[in-house]
């Protein structure tokens, strides 16, 4: 895939953008937009014009401003999914499994409803654009969908290949170390990310993306059925898959 590049854009104070270039076909493809100008000053300085804008979910830090992009590109075709009515100037609406072609690539469309009813991931090859679905050791709040949902999300997410890399939507890890911390103490791996991850500040500032290799080693939300996790959350062995995941998420919402 060295035809492809991702660049991550930021905005507001910790929001990810990610802009995907086809450099043989010349196609831009843009995830997000919450705030089109450091989108758009991205794209003037590369001379691309975004072709496509593929938006996970109606939070106006990610949808926000798809009008900004429309007003200096119009052709740009605005992508979301199916059944989300807050979302304006749309052109196409996705569901789970559908395709949106980019070049001689596609984007595959990944439903996950948990932090709003119409969360939804895009697939580019072994690149998976979550939006809050998912950030590195953390995922977002269930604002709209259930613990039930959640664990669904988690668990879809868990089928995809190890190398897959996670681009997520909010620059939290550093935050989201203390909690994972606090759930594994002894988890040996999260020493070893740290090492990554301060490796990763210090080159640009950034530690998007993660891989699920990595996530699934350190993040809480997908180790529910680990004995480290299951001892912080349910030491009796009381409570199912769903009552854990309600748990560690509220535990989470009040650390
Ligand atoms: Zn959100």
């Amino acid at each position: 895939m060295k035809e492809i590049t991702i660049t991550p854009v930021r905005y507001f104070d910790d929001n990810y953008a990610y802009v995907v270039h086809h450099t043989r076909f010349d196609l831009t493809a843009v995830i997000d937009c919450g705030d089109s100008g450091p989108v758009l000053d991205f794209l003037d300085r590369k001379h691309w014009r975004p072709d496509l804008l593929l938006l996970t979910h109606s939070h106006y830090d990610h949808a926000g401003d798809v009008e900004g992009l429309k007003t200096e590109f119009p052709e740009t075709v605005v992508i979301k999914p199916a059944g989300e009515t807050r979302i304006e100037g749309a052109d196409r609406e996705i569901t789970d499994g559908d395709t949106v072609t980019f070049g001689d690539y596609r984007f595959t469309v990944v439903s996950t409803p948990a932090h709003t009813r119409y969360c939804t991931c895009y697939v580019l090859q072994d690149h998976l654009f979550v939006g809050d679905v998912l950030f590195s050791m953390g995922c977002g709040r269930l604002f709209e969908g259930s613990a039930a949902d959640l664990v669904a999300v988690m668990d879809k997410l868990r089928t995809f290949p190890d190398q897959t890399r996670i681009y997520f939507g909010h620059e939290y890890t550093l935050e989201n170390f203390d909690f994972a911390r606090a759930v594994e103490p002894d988890n040996r791996d999260l020493v070893a990310y740290e090492r990554v991850v301060s490796e990763k500040l210090d080159q640009d500032g950034l530690t998007t993306p993660t891989t699920l290799a990595w996530e699934k080693k350190i993040n809480p939300f997908l180790r529910i059925d680990q004995p480290a996790v299951i001892a912080y959350l349910d030491p009796d062995r009381r409570l199912t898959r769903t009552m854990r995941m309600a748990l560690l998420r509220s535990r989470k919402d009040d650390f």
